[in-house]
């Protein structure tokens, strides 16, 4: 391993482009996080690497390479056979970067290792490292540690940084911030923080193992469950605001934002709970108000003549617990399920609407599959996010059509009783499964925990391959000529691009500036989501738990670096 860095690091050093190329397979990848680029970049050929890497070293002197002790490991893998992994250290003129690389033995007499994966990724700036681990501040050194009641009086506060938002998203890229000895001040709509879970249905559960969700800094008690329930989500966002010492005003929102192009930030005003209007100039803003826009409320005929209740499902508070209650269900993503799940435990009779297929998978052993790399007696957490991103999109997609493979064995039962019940499944565009249609789309899937056997059971009906045609007092009638009465009708049809809720909150000339957020770039990088968006000092933060440990810290990081001047 170490020979094969050693022999990176050399030709880098003499520009030598051809010795490059020889390191990497045809099909090999380079992907930096900030390390080298600045940016989120995926370079996908021995050409390509060769020259973006070359071009990289031109910029930032990179010194230093070695693998981590004890970190190399050598296995046979599935597809690719012989392969040595590890992550490994090196320094560029401004940062402290750690990597991870995976080799593959050619099957031939050479016997030449050659990266299939190659991963870059920036840990600290240097002078400017994160207040944690090692670098713990002193007793005597408060700052950046202010009470939560003392962001009332925030009428004297002018953060470099504001952040509107304070689900896991939102109090992620804070504490990272504070933690770069950035003033932040963190805003939400709602009264307490955790009401973004708290006033969910009761039924909701988390569906990533706790292992896998950690929040930086401050993992989850060891003796809590497996999968969160909401309330415990709730409670901890309320702990983790006060434990971090983040500034955090509920009841507060954004009224209106303008970027000031000569003198680099923005002139906000926000409102108080007393209904007051206050000023600030944060030289940024980080738009955390969750990763959708708004949800998606279809023309149905005859809505205005539906005499029944009809409800949304991001309203949907649950409760509806009286027997008898005939529901209808439009949707069969992870809303449309969880809804159907909690009105049939309270004894509704419903239906669920699928208009076309759905990926359903196993919370275990499916699902769970794909976060395998955490685990609470496994890898230090810092070490699985590095090993877990180094994977390039493209290879995600490639493992997860093998994968999807597996868990779909595994899963034969399950998929076989819900077609026998007359629900479409699917595996994907390419078959590479559920997370590939979250990363693509944020949604499409559900993950199973419990309302699949429901349908099975026959205790939640099916409509299959169908839409509604329209409404007419309690009776919805379907295009297939079909209509059943209902007294409860809960539209679960998804949500719009976060470009929506951009636009709602910065405006058209933010928003357009922006452009879609989520889905993957041309490299297969996440677009407009933890890095520069287009609209100088503004940025976006959010999406799973798993997703906002490591990439809080590439926010922070880049915000950090214009602060100081160096990008
Ligand atoms: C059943 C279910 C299970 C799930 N399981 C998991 C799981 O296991 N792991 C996982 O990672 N995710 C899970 N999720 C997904 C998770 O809910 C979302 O990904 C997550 O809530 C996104 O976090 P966020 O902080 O980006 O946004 P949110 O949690 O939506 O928080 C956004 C915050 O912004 C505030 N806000 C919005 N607009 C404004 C405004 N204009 N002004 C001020 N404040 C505003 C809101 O009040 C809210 O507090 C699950 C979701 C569901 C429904």
């Amino acid at each position: 391993m170490q020979d094969w860095l050693g022999r990176l690091a050399s030709a880098l050093a003499q520009a030598d482009s051809a010795a490059l190329r020889r390191l990497f397979l045809a099909d090999g990848y380079w992907r930096d996080h900030l390390a080298l680029t600045w940016d989120f970049r995926t370079f996908g050929s021995p050409a390509l690497i060769a020259a973006g890497l070359m071009a990289a070293a031109g910029r930032h002197s990179l010194c230093g390479v070695r693998a981590e002790e004890g970190a190399c490991k050598v296995f046979e893998h599935r597809t690719r056979g012989m392969t040595a992994e590890s992550s490994f250290t090196f320094e560029t003129d401004v940062a402290t970067c750690r990597g991870h690389v995976r080799l593959i033995r050619a099957s031939d007499d050479s016997g030449d290792w050659r990266a299939w994966t190659f991963f870059t990724s920036m840990e600290d700036i240097k002078g400017f490292e994160e207040r944690a681990g090692m670098r713990r501040p002193r007793l005597t050194n408060h700052h950046g540690y202010v009470k939560k009641s003392d962001a009332g009086q925030a009428n004297t506060l002018d953060p470099q940084v504001l952040v509107v938002g304070a689900g896991h998203a939102g109090l992620t890229i804070a504490a990272r911030l504070s933690a770069l000895n950035i003033d932040t001040l963190v805003i939400d709509r709602e009264k307490q923080i955790g009401d973004n879970w708290r006033n969910r249905y009761q039924s909701l559960i988390l569906h990533n193992e706790t292992a896998a969700n950690h929040l930086p800094f401050l993992p989850f008690p060891s003796t809590w469950p497996n999968y969160l329930s909401k309330e415990q989500m709730a409670d901890w966002l309320g702990i983790y605001a006060s434990a971090m010492g983040l500034n955090v005003k509920t009841s507060t929102n954004l009224i209106g934002a303008e970027y000031d192009e000569c003198r680099h930030r923005w002139l906000v005003q926000i409102k108080n709970p007393d209904g007051s209007l206050l000023i600030l100039h944060p030289h940024h803003i980080v738009q955390a108000t969750g990763v959708f826009g708004k949800q998606n409320r279809p023309t149905i005929a005859g809505v205005d003549r539906f005499a029944g209740q009809l409800i949304y499902a991001g309203d949907y508070a649950g409760g509806l617990t009286s027997p008898g209650v005939r529901a209808l269900v439009v949707g069969t993503g992870s809303s449309g399920h969880d809804v159907a799940q909690d009105l049939c435990t309270g004894g509704a009779q419903v239906t669920m609407l699928q208009r076309s297929s759905t990926c359903v998978v196993s919370v275990e052993p499916g699902a769970a599959r794909a976060y395998a790399l955490y685990s609470d007696n496994g890898m230090p957490i810092r070490d699985a996010d590095l090993a877990g991103n180094s994977f390039p999109f493209p290879v995600v997609a490639e493992l997860h059509k093998e994968m999807t493979k597996r868990i779909a064995e595994m899963d034969r039962d399950l998929l076989q009783g819900l077609r026998d019940a007359g629900f479409a499944t699917d595996f994907g565009e390419d078959n590479s499964g559920f997370l590939m249609k979250y990363h693509r789309y944020g949604g499409g899937y559900y993950i199973n925990v419990g309302c699949s056997e429901l349908i099975i059971e026959g205790k939640i009906k099916i409509k299959q391959g169908v839409e509604i045609a329209r409404l007419e007092g309690n009776t919805v009638s379907f295009t297939d000529g079909t209509s059943m009465d209902v007294d409860v009708l809960v539209v679960a049809t998804g949500y719009s691009n976060m470009s929506e809720s951009v636009r709602s909150l910065m405006g058209d000339a933010v928003a357009d500036r922006v452009g879609p957020i989520w889905g993957l770039d041309a490299e297969g990088e996440v677009r407009a989501m933890w890095r520069s968006t287009g609209q100088p000092g503004f940025w976006l933060m959010g999406g799973s738990l798993q997703q906002c440990r490591p990439y809080s810290k590439y926010l922070a990081l880049q915000i950090k670096a214009r602060e100081v001047g160096l990008v």
